[in-house]
């Protein structure tokens, strides 16, 4: 029987988001600044210390879910041998990709075992896309989510809703719901280091659900009790759709993620600020288990031990939430 990793809150941590790369091949400006800077080769785990450390989570700490994230993780060479790996591990396994590539590895990651995918999508507008991503690539992704659909992959669709930017395409989301059986996933727009980020641009979760029922009568669903989102769906549609508060009502109370960043380090909250080092430790043949427990006993009650946004409130908010850009942590 493995042990459980428990945070001192008492929290118990099933779940790890490991990102293999930190480049992407789109620049999204809520995601990655102009002048990011990214790893040398040398310094990104290896496939197989990914391998080792995940087997050890698994293993040892019964951790159930992992999610393979970036950067963005198709641009690695040997993303589908790491999927591979992972998949062949008693874990549920999933993917959060950009989508731009995955034409090039679907039939690959289908055959190391992917069952399904977060796509992130948040325009159905061409331009648009190339403004938010400063990249083109609309056309492709969006022939790739369908692809997905059509090769049998559960798919979800994040959407970051910024007020004044894309919070008029709301619907056309939820109409991706009536079109097929797709999972969309409305995020709140979160600050990081070099976004841009300010109160005015996030588009409440409150308001996300007053837009969509100002058009659409919808049902709450079940959520599971780990789960950051809030689900609904017009009756009778194949899709479903769920709004992600983590800004204005952040899930703290029941999270279950640790995250391992594309250099080795160990997250206890995607607002942390403090990390552990657990590749330079393997790599000098050190023992990491207890480096993973100290990480986790130290996690704080709430988003990283910093205090909550509330939108009704004018006090000053921390503009860069964490130190990293998300393009480095993950997401
Ligand atoms: N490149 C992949 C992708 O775009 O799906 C994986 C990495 S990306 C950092 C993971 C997720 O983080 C994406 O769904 C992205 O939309 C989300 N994300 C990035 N920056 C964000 C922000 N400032 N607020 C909310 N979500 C963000
Ligand atoms: Fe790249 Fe994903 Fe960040 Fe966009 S959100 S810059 S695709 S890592």
């Amino acid at each position: 029987m493995p042990a459980a990793l428990i945070d001192r809150h008492g929290r118990t941590h099933r779940s790890l988001r490991i990102s293999i790369v930190d480049k992407c091949d789109l620049r999204c400006t809520y995601c990655m600044p102009e002048d990011q800077h990214f790893l040398r080769r040398e310094e990104l785990m290896t496939r197989q210390e990914i391998a080792t450390i995940a087997r050890l989570f698994v293993g040892r700490y019964g951790i159930t879910k992992i999610r393979i994230t970036g950067g963005e993780p198709l641009v690695r060479p040997d993303a589908v041998d790491i999927v591979r790996d992972i998949a062949a591990l008693p874990v549920k396994l999933g993917l959060t990709t950009n989508a731009l590539s995955l034409h090039k590895h679907l039939d690959g990651l289908i055959s190391a075992g992917l069952k399904g995918v977060n796509i992130s999508l948040d325009t159905f507008d061409a331009e648009r896309f190339r403004t938010i991503s400063r990249r083109d690539g609309f056309n492709q992704v969006h022939a790739n989510i369908l692809l997905a659909l059509q090769k049998g992959l559960r798919v979800k669709v994040n959407m970051v809703v910024m007020r004044g930017v894309n919070d008029d395409e709301l619907l056309r989301f939820v109409e991706l719901t009536r079109e097929h059986p797709i999972h969309v996933r409305f995020i709140e727009f979160m600050p990081f280091a070099g976004n841009h980020w300010g109160r005015d641009c996030v588009y409440t979760y409150a308001e996300m659900l007053g837009h969509i029922g100002s058009v659409h009568s919808f049902e709450k669903l079940s959520d599971d009790p780990h789960s950051t989102a809030k689900a609904y769906r017009v009756p009778g549609w194949p899709g479903t759709f769920a709004v992600i508060g983590t800004v204005t009502e952040p899930f703290c109370g029941n999270c279950d993620r640790l995250r391992l960043t594309a250099e080795g380090k160990m997250r206890n909250c995607l607002f942390s600020r403090e990390e552990t080092d657990l590749l330079s430790a393997l790599r000098r043949g050190e023992d990491i288990a207890p480096l993973i427990e100290a990480n986790v006993l130290a996690k704080h009650a709430m988003l990283g031990g910093l205090p909550q946004f509330k939108p009704e409130k004018e006090e000053e908010v921390p503009h860069d939430l964490s130190e990293r850009p998300m393009v480095s942590i993950g997401g």
